[in-house]
């Protein structure tokens, strides 16, 4: 049995046993099941039978696959549990040798300094958050994007997602404990911080993403405008030259005028046209909420002092066990992390070079964090 169908029918497995059914597991991919009244009713089966996965299911068993309506079925049982998880991960915590070279080499500011201040055993809540999308234009695209902070540091760690995952598997085959209360951290982040850094961080994540679609989606629309400027040119230029010819006996003004009013008419048209094309290609995108997993574990917290010029702001950052690594700030503008950061002058935004820029007009460099809409010495 290949892993998917594997992974799928344990699944299923446990929610309909979590639902009262017996449930007897049948190799290669399939299982019995005796199912209670209710689950029959909301699962759509009879009092028993068989269910198969994957390519290789029985001919006696109903084919379960994730493009039938079974998905729909497990949903409508399933409800709203499985959103949210809390969990603890007790991984052990190494003590670090030279913890000063961990940070010279974990946090590069091309403008600033910092001076390590401490690294010491601490507790941290990280948020990993699912968004399911779906994108709409000419075509349609769906996913999922996945964004984790740390709710301590906030930290942006999405390239921990997959050892979070794994590690809090691998707990799950040796234990079933686990803590359904929110970690205090959460609870000292209001769901309208939450919020907000979603709306900032969602977008950009989503548009990487989708940049091979949004890519497609630009040459179509950039083939389909040339090919109605050329047909609506081609159309003046014919006009044009009819004038010339078909009222050389009429005076100038009249031809004048009547060359006008078609061309006057043929771009009303395209006009239209290149409405109806942006229309066509206009990108919309839903995004809900799919799951929330809160994830507390041992880190070791260090704490910095970053210094610019006259001014300086205290840092902290978790160098994280299962990573083996310092973890990056967020980019105060693109709410992303950098290889490397700028350190802005008047507030000290700890950002990537990229929010840092030069004006396209004036030349100079601006922090986007502290001037978001516009560069400050072009108002
Ligand atoms: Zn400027
Ligand atoms: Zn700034």
């Amino acid at each position: 049995m290949n892993q998917p169908s594997a992974v799928f029918r344990d699944f299923v497995a446990r929610l309909i046993s979590a639902e009262g059914a017996d449930v007897e597991l049948i190799e290669p991919c399939a299982l019995e099941f005796i199912a209670p009244p209710a689950l029959q009713q909301s699962l759509r089966v009879p009092e028993f039978g068989r269910l198969g996965f994957g390519p290789d299911t029985p001919l006696d068993s109903e084919r379960v696959s994730f493009e039938s309506d079974w998905i729909q079925r497990l949903g409508d049982v399933l409800g709203d549990r499985g959103r949210t998880s809390c969990r603890v991960l007790q991984a052990e915590l190494p003590p670090l040798a030279h913890p000063e070279r961990v940070l010279q080499h974990g946090l590069v500011l091309q403008n600033a300094v910092n001076q390590f201040v401490s690294a010491t055993a601490s507790w941290t809540s990280y948020l990993v958050c699912s968004f399911r999308f779906e994108a709409f234009s000419d075509e349609k695209r769906d996913g999922i994007v996945k964004m984790a902070i740390n709710l301590g540091t906030s930290s942006p760690v999405e390239e921990s997602i997959a050892a979070f995952e794994a590690a809090l598997a691998a707990e799950d085959n040796m234990s079933r404990d686990r803590t359904r209360q929110r970690p205090a951290l959460l609870e000292s982040w209001s769901q309208g911080r939450l919020d907000r850094l979603f709306r900032a961080a969602l977008p950009g994540r989503i548009r990487r993403h989708l940049s091979q679609f949004l890519t497609g989606l630009e040459r179509r629309l950039d083939r389909d405008s040339a090919r109605l400027f050329d047909y609506y040119d081609g159309l003046r230029k014919e006009s044009s030259k009819k004038t010339r010819k078909q009222q050389s006996g009429q005076d100038v003004e009249t031809r004048a005028a009547l060359e006008q009013s078609r061309i006057a008419a043929i771009d009303r048209e395209y006009n239209a046209k290149v409405q109806d094309l942006e229309q066509k290609y206009a990108l919309k995108i839903d995004i809900q909420p799919s799951q929330t997993l809160a994830v507390t574990m041992p880190v070791r917290r260090f704490e910095l002092i970053v210094k610019r010029r006259k001014k300086e702001r205290r840092l902290l950052l978790d160098w994280n066990p299962l990573m083996r690594k310092l973890e990056r700030p967020m980019c105060e503008y693109t709410y992303e992390d950098a290889s490397s950061y700028v350190v802005c002058d008047d507030a000290l935004h700890i950002i990537s070079p990229e929010s840092h820029s030069a004006c396209k007009a004036c030349g100079r460099a601006y922090c986007r964090a502290c001037h978001r809409s516009r560069c400050p010495r072009c108002r």
